[in-house]
C-alpha cells in the first residue's frame, strides 16, 4: 500500500475511533439520567410526602369530630380522647411544606389551638359548634391533599416525558452507532477490495513483464535476472547449473511454406513439449525469435546432457511435418553449457551455449553439442 493510502487509512481509523467514543459518551450520558429522574419521583424529598401527612391529619380530625358528636349526646364522657385526636391532627398539619404552600394552613392551626383551649372550658361545645369550627380545617386538608396530588401528577408527567426523551436519545444513539458501524465496515470492505485489486494487477503486470505472450515462456529479461541469481548462488557455495540454448531447425522454410500463423502454433507446441520434460525447478525462456533457453537448476553437465536428449526427443515426437526440412519433422538443435568454475558470468555462459548450438547446427541439426 502506498504512503498516502496508509496515511488515509490511519486517519480514517482515528476518525472512527473518535466518533465511536463521542457516541458512546452520549449514550452513557443519556443512560445516567434515568436514575436521578426515578429518584426524584420515588424519593421522599420535597413536596411528595406531605399529602400522606395531610391524610393522617384528616383521619385524626374526623376521629375527633366523631368523638365530639358522641360527647354531645352523652355529657358524662371524657373529652380527653378528642383533645388527643386534635393534638395529633395539629401535629400532622404543622409541617413546613403545608405552611409554605397553602395559605389555609396557618389559620387552621390557630383555629385548632383555640378549639383545644375551648374544650377545657364549660359548657363543652355543642355538636354544631364543633362542626362549624372543624369543617373549614377539613376543607383546608382537602385543598392540601388535592394540591399535593396535582403536584405529584405533574411531576409524574414531567418525569415520564423526560424518561421518554432520554429513551429516544438512546435509541437514536444506538441507531447512529449501528449505521456508523455499517458505514465503517463498508469503507473497510472497499479498501480491502481495492487493495486486493491492486495486488492482483501488480502481480499480473509483474507476470506480463517477465513472460512472452505468444508461448507463455519466460522472456529475455527474466533470463538475465535468473542467470545473475544463479551466478550469485554459484559464487556463494558449491553449486552448478546448466544452460541449454535451443533453436528450431529450418524454421524459416517452415514459415515460408506453411505461413507465419502455423509457425507461431508450432513454436507454442515446441515450448510446451520441452516444458513437459523439465523438472519442477527448471525454467524455459524465449531468448529471441525461435531460439529458446533453458536453465537446469542445480544440474551437473551429465544431467544437462540427459535432459537435452529428452528435449530433442520430445520435439521430434510432436511429429510436426516440416516440408522444408530433410528430416521430415520439425526438430531442434541444442547447445549444452554447464556453468563451471571457469565460467565467470552470464554473458560468458550464453556465448558458450551459443557457440555449442552453432556447433550442433554444423553437425547436422536435430542433435546437441557439449
Ligand atoms: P536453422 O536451422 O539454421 O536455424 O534455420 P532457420 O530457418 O531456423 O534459421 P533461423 O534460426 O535464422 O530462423 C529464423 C526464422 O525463425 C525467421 C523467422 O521466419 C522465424 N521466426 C522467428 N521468430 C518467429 C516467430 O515469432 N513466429 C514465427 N512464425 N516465426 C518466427
Ligand atoms: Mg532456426
Ligand atoms: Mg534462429
Amino acid at each position: 500500500m502506498s504512503d498516502s493510502g496508509l496515511r488515509q487509512r490511519t486517519s480514517w481509523l482515528w476518525l472512527s475511533l473518535l466518533s465511536f467514543s463521542i457516541i458512546l459518551g452520549w449514550i452513557t450520558y443519556e443512560t445516567r439520567w434515568f436514575y436521578p429522574e426515578m429518584r426524584r419521583y420515588f424519593g421522599d424529598a420535597g413536596t411528595l410526602m406531605g399529602q400522606q401527612l395531610a391524610s393522617r391529619s384528616r383521619h385524626h380530625l374526623q376521629a375527633a369530630l366523631a368523638d365530639l358528636a358522641q360527647h354531645a349526646e352523652n355529657n358524662s364522657l371524657s373529652l380527653e380522647n378528642s383533645i388527643n385526636q386534635l393534638d395529633m391532627a395539629w401535629g400532622f398539619l404543622n409541617i413546613a411544606v403545608y405552611r409554605d404552600g397553602y395559605v389555609c394552613t396557618q389559620p387552621s392551626l390557630a383555629q385548632m389551638d383555640q378549639f383545644i383551649d375551648r374544650l377545657a372550658t364549660t359548657p363543652p361545645p355543642t355538636a354544631q359548634e364543633s362542626l362549624n369550627t372543624l369543617l373549614p380545617i377539613l376543607e383546608c386538608l382537602t385543598e392540601i391533599e388535592q394540591g399535593q396530588w396535582d403536584k405529584r401528577s405533574a411531576l409524574a408527567m414531567e418525569v415520564a416525558e423526560r424518561v421518554s426523551l432520554h429513551q429516544r436519545m438512546l435509541l437514536w444513539g444506538a441507531l447512529v452507532l449501528y449505521l456508523m458501524g455499517i458505514g465503517f465496515w463498508w469503507m473497510h470492505e472497499q479498501q480491502r477490495k481495492a487493495y486486493h485489486r491492486n495486488l492482483r494487477d501488480t502481480l499480473r503486470w509483474k507476470r506480463q513483464a517477465l513472460h512472452d505472450p505468444l508461448t507463455g515462456a519466460l522472456n529475455r529479461r527474466a533470463l538475465d535476472t535468473d542467470l545473475n541469481l544463479h551466478f550469485e548462488r554459484k559464487a556463494s557455495g558449491n553449486y552448478s547449473f546448466v544452460l541449454l540454448m535451443c533453436d528450431i531447425d529450418f524454421f524459416k522454410p517452415y514459415n515460408d511454406s506453411l505461413g507465419h500463423a502455423e509457425g507461431d502454433k508450432a513454436l507454442q507446441q515446441v515450448v510446451a513439449a520441452i516444458r513437459n520434460i523439465l523438472r519442477q525447478e527448471d525454467r524455459i525462456y524465449r531468448y529471441g525469435g525461435e531460439e529458446l533457453a533453458v536453465i537446469l537448476t542445480g544440474a551437473e553437465a551429465e544431467e544437462g546432457v540427459e535432459i537435452a536428449f529428452r528435449a530433442l526427443e520430445a520435439v521430434e515426437q510432436l511429429r510436426i511435418p516440416n516440408p522444408g526440412s530433410p528430416s521430415t519433422y520439425l526438430t531442434i538443435s541444442i547447445g549444452v553449457s554447464c556453468a563451471g568454475i571457469h565460467t565467470p558470468n552470464a554473458d560468458a555462459l550464453i556465448r558458450d551455449a551459443d557457440r555449442k548450438l552453432y556447433q550442433a547446427k554444423h553437425n547436422g541439426r536435430n542433435c546437441l553439442s557439449t
